[in-house]
């Protein structure tokens, strides 16, 4: 039971690593900034790293903004 606890725990580490090396080869360009464009809000390290420049809340904000935009 432990040896499959820990094969588990290894292949989430493993999958862990790959995304991370995954997302730091997308971004090395494309780098979100340290603080939300809109609302000047500290952005949390991973969505500086996946290259966003809003924050959550505006971002979704955002999404709505487009969407009603979209819609005239
Ligand atoms: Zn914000």
């Amino acid at each position: 039971m432990a040896d499959e606890i820990d094969l588990a725990n290894d292949l989430i580490a493993n999958e862990i690593s790959r995304a991370l090396k995954e997302i730091r080869q997308q971004s090395s360009e494309a780098v979100g900034t340290k603080f939300c464009v809109d609302c000047d809000d500290d952005m949390p390290i991973e969505r500086q790293k996946l290259g966003f420049k809003r924050c959550v809340a505006c971002a979704s904000d955002a999404e709505r903004k487009k969407l009603m935009y979209a819609d005239e």
